[in-house]
């Protein structure tokens, strides 16, 4: 079923997607070689209960973390560890918030100082992938619009498109219809109306699209091995464009005052 919400509804949703991005910042200002991953999920958690919400993703279906933590090649939905953070990797932080009955998911991928110029620009063009499928989050289109933009930006350059796992609505529960894949033909698929609230996120790899589950029951890593990229917005439809209620904004600022 796919829920249509109100001004004030969105307004909740904003707040709550305002806190994963500020949570995101958080996080970011620890970013550094040395840091275990496990540190950055207590640090989210307190943060997130400081501000009177609830990590969403700890106890989700037995989750044990606050935060997806995925490093590498791993893709999305790693567990926080003792894994040390090491210089030139990359780092998809995923996190969700219940603040006020209403959640906040996103996710965004940083570096551990200085990555490969291959890794660089597979961040960079994820993250710009992202903006593609949001463009198309307009009353009217269609969900294959937006993985339609997503996969022919990335496709142009070699990369995968993972299948196996997609964007959602989000709203009073995490995932909500519809799905919203990274990958698809532009017209096809649910139409797209006002006041619908998606969470969009292109999980993108270097290599090729294949993934595999780890035998931890939640790792989801790359066949080949080679590395992967995720951001994640929380989108309103609207009439001629989109609204973005999560912000890069506290995560963007953490790498540039590294
Ligand atoms: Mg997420
Ligand atoms: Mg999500």
């Amino acid at each position: 079923m796919i829920h249509y919400r109100t001004e004030s509804e969105i307004e909740l949703l904003r707040e709550s997607a305002l806190l994963v991005g500020k949570t995101l910042g958080e996080v970011g200002k620890h970013i550094r070689p040395g840091v275990r991953t496990i540190e950055l999920d207590r640090i989210a958690e307190e943060f997130i209960r400081d501000n009177g919400a609830v990590p969403v993703f700890k106890g989700y279906e037995g989750f044990p973390g606050s935060l997806c933590i995925s490093v590498n090649e791993q893709v999305v939905h790693g567990i926080p560890g003792d894994y040390e953070l090491r210089e030139g990797d990359v780092v998809s932080i995923d996190c969700g918030t219940l603040l006020n009955g209403y959640v906040g998911d996103s996710a965004y991928t940083f570096t551990v100082g200085e990555v490969s110029e291959e890794v660089r620009l597979l961040l960079e063009r994820t993250k710009e992938s992202l903006y593609k499928g949001i463009e198309q989050a307009v009353a009217g289109n269609r969900v294959g619009d937006i993985g339609h933009a997503v996969q022919s930006f990335v496709e142009q350059y070699g990369y995968g498109v993972v299948r196996e796992l997609v964007g959602h609505g989000v709203g009073r529960k995490m995932h909500e219809d519809p799905q919203v894949p990274n990958y698809g033909n532009k017209g096809s698929g649910v139409r797209l109306s006002e006041g619908m609230v998606l969470a969009i996120e292109p999980m993108i790899t270097l290599g090729k699209k294949d993934i595999v589950m780890e035998r931890d029951g939640w790792t989801i890593t790359t066949k080949d091995r080679k590395p992967a990229a995720h951001f994640e917005h929380d989108v309103v439809v609207r009439q001629g464009r989109a609204e973005i209620l999560s912000s890069f904004e506290w995560a963007e600022e953490s790498e540039i005052n590294k």
